[in-house]
């Protein structure tokens, strides 16, 4: 991979509360906007924008944040369009999880009232489709965020990006509230989803996300699970319902909660699911601090228990590479 290059920064255009960025994960890089224009005037912003981005990566000029970025990705593309929406720009959510890292903005609110996010973005992101910005043949977009049951203009999000004929949309959700459009893009093979139920018993489930949902969120995994199964193009579209277990010390950090996790998984018919560390909010208050060994001991268990329930297991990047440094 070139150093002077990432696939990101070529294609991505990423949405946040205050401003648009290039790459989410960028903080150094280009950010322009504070929603003040017009949508069609963003658009033409974005455009712009880009342009000089793209310019300068024919030169070999990244933004000095991206040098040492373990998420460059080098698969070059010869076109120029949009291929990566990311769209982090509301943190309202209806779950309130001991480790969230919106804490800071949410100071741990949380409510099942429906909110609007930013209806400037859906028109500029309509506005992208009609300047031809956008690929329509190979569009990844990925919700994070808050919750996008309680995002007002969710729905309308899916179907522009449905009827735009996109490749895989990503979404991470409290699956309290479940969504018909969310579950409309599984059945034409167009999602995926993860839900971080964390627990295999209402009680701990209640602990660990100060709701008493753990029942309705299992439920309507399986939703989600039997509307994955109706695609026809692809048989194994139900691994793309996963369901994620974040370990957590003095809550979940044990064999039996993650025996009753798996069993409940299993029961519904889940294909694949994943496990991980907690670090976002422990990245705040572990930094320098050792790796617990639970959670080694917890991945080996979760991998043996998975291969005798036949279920595929994702183990969680980031926790893998902060588990081999041994740091947080
Ligand atoms: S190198 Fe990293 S920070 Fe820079 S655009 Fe790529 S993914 Fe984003
Ligand atoms: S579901 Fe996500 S956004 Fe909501 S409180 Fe939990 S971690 Fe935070």
């Amino acid at each position: 991979m070139s150093e002077k290059y990432c696939y990101n920064l070529k294609h991505g255009l990423s949405f946040h509360q205050k401003n648009i960025r290039f790459c989410t994960t960028l903080q150094l890089g280009e950010i322009i906007s504070f929603y003040e224009e017009q949508p069609k005037d963003l658009a033409l912003k974005i455009l712009s924008t880009r342009k000089k981005i793209i310019d300068n990566l024919k030169e070999g000029i990244l933004p000095a944040g991206c040098e040492n970025c373990i998420y460059k990705v080098g698969k070059y593309d010869e076109q120029e369009k949009i291929k990566r929406i990311d769209l982090y720009y509301w943190y309202h959510c209806n779950c309130g999880c001991y480790y969230c890292s919106y804490r800071d903005e949410t100071k741990g609110e949380f409510s099942d009232k429906i909110k609007e996010g930013n209806p400037v973005i859906y028109k500029t992101i309509k506005e992208l489709y009609k300047l031809n910005e956008i690929d329509r043949n190979n569009l990844f977009v990925n919700f994070g965020g808050g919750e996008l049951g309680v995002l007002k203009e969710f729905p309308k999000l899916i179907n522009l990006f449905l009827k735009n004929n996109v490749e895989n949309i990503w979404c991470e959700t409290s699956g309290i509230r479940f969504s018909n459009e969310l579950a409309k893009a599984l059945r034409n093979g167009k999602a995926g989803l993860s839900i971080a139920i964390c627990s295999g018993c209402p009680e701990t489930y209640k602990k660990i996300k100060k709701r008493d949902k753990y029942k309705q969120v299992l439920n309507n995994l399986k939703k989600y699970v039997i509307a994955a199964g109706k695609c026809k193009n692809n048989q194994n579209n139900i691994s793309r319902v996963i369901s994620k277990y974040i370990i957590l010390e003095g809550f979940n950090n044990n064999k039996e909660e993650i025996d009753k996790w798996l069993n409940d998984s299993v029961n519904i018919g889940i294909k694949q699911v994943e496990i991980s560390m907690e670090f976002c909010w422990g990245i705040h208050t572990k930094k320098g601090k050792k790796v617990e060994n639970y959670n080694y001991e917890l991945f080996s268990y979760t991998e043996e228990k998975c291969k005798l329930l036949g279920l595929n297991l994702k183990k969680n990047e980031t926790s893998l590479a902060i588990m081999n440094e041994g740091i947080y």
